[in-house]
């Protein structure tokens, strides 16, 4: 049995924990095994109506006093444990700080070996995977042969289109308590601070506006945010713009920063260096607007504007308000 990890959140299952179902789903399909997942806390039967569309079997649906918050030892611990109930022979997680933490004690638990961020994995006769998976945040490509009778991996994120699946299920509920010991409990999160940053999420974006050092200073974001409304859509900026300080580290794409996927990504006085290009290259098109017509990003986008920013920006919008 495959068992993937579920994020979520209102009994709604996170983008990414979806990513990880749908290579999930490939893997059960491949191996001729059942799809079942595993969530921690919130409302089972509400996130299990959910995943019934993407073909799920059997939820598991994991709660104990102390899983309340979030303690990443005591959740790999726990969905150790529940593999090893099961029986499942390879758990597939999002591809998410939370997804890495939990499966790393998971593996540790389970004594089995971990891949992060697969982009592509094969079953080979005899069981084993071979893996394609990203490093240095997509830079590079690596391949892996992953051995064992269980097995942890994540679905790099982007990399796994959301589908549901051809015929939707009715998963069944089962409710797993896990036993937990004072040493699952060393690390504890008692205290969350969201950031106040308002508007639709970098990484859900359909469309993004991102700025580069070319803006020229804090102010100037006014016009690419101006776009960004018009077309329904989102800032997001280089690192260098951030070590400016012109924008918060929350907006930063790229290799250390957010990796985006929107319909289209407008780049605006940014040079394309690869950690910044690894974190667009999900972007269904690229257009540049940039004054250097040799600048790297002109050559890796779909379209490119060359000139100057300031002012083909305002032209844009002013297009767009008429329009
Ligand atoms: P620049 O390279 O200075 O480019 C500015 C561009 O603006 C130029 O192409 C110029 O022609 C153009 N321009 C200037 N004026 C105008 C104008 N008026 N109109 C139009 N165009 C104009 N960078 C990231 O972005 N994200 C990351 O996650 C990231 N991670 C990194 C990790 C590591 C380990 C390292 C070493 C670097 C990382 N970087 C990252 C930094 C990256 O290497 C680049 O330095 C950075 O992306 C450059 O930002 P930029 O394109 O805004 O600035």
């Amino acid at each position: 049995m495959i068992l993937a990890l579920v994020e979520h959140e209102r009994g709604l299952p996170a983008e990414a924990s979806l990513e990880a179902l749908t290579l999930a789903r490939e893997l059960a399909s491949v191996e001729g095994t059942d799809l079942d997942a595993a969530a921690f806390g919130g409302d089972g039967s509400a996130l299990a109506d959910e995943l019934g569309t993407y073909g799920v079997d059997t939820l598991h649906h994991v709660d104990h006093d102390d899983l309340d918050g979030y303690a990443p030892e005591a959740w790999g611990e726990s969905l150790g444990q529940l593999v090893e109930e099961i029986d499942a022979g390879t758990v597939v997680v999002p591809s998410t700080d939370r997804g890495h933490e939990v499966a790393a004690h998971a593996g540790v638990t389970l004594d089995a070996p971990m891949a992060t961020n697969c982009v592509a994995v094969e079953v080979d006769d005899a069981g084993a995977y071979e893996l394609e998976r990203h490093r240095w945040g997509g830079s590079l490509l690596e391949h892996a042969r992953l051995t064992g009778d269980r097995k942890v991996i994540s679905a790099a994120e982007h990399e796994f289109p959301v589908t549901p699946a051809d015929e939707a299920t009715a998963p069944t509920v089962t409710e797993f308590t896990p036993s937990l010991e004072a040493d699952h409990l060393r690390v504890r999160v008692d205290r969350v601070e969201a950031s106040d940053e308002e508007g639709i999420p970098l990484g859900e974006a359909r469309v993004v506006v991102g700025g580069g050092r070319g803006v020229g200073g804090a102010e100037e974001y006014d016009q690419l945010e101006e776009l960004a409304d018009l077309l329904g859509g989102t800032v997001g900026a280089s690192r260098a713009a951030i070590n400016d300080g012109w924008r918060p580290h929350d907006d930063q794409i790229g290799q250390t920063g957010a990796k985006i996927s929107p319909d289209i990504y407008i780049a605006c006085g940014i040079s394309g260096a690869v950690q910044h290009m690894v974190g667009c290259k999900g972007a269904e098109t690229i257009l540049a607007i940039n004054t250097d017509p040799e600048a790297a990003i002109i050559q890796k986008a779909d379209w490119a504007v060359v000139g100057d920013l300031h002012e083909v920006v305002p032209e844009l919008n002013d297009a767009l308000r008429d329009s």
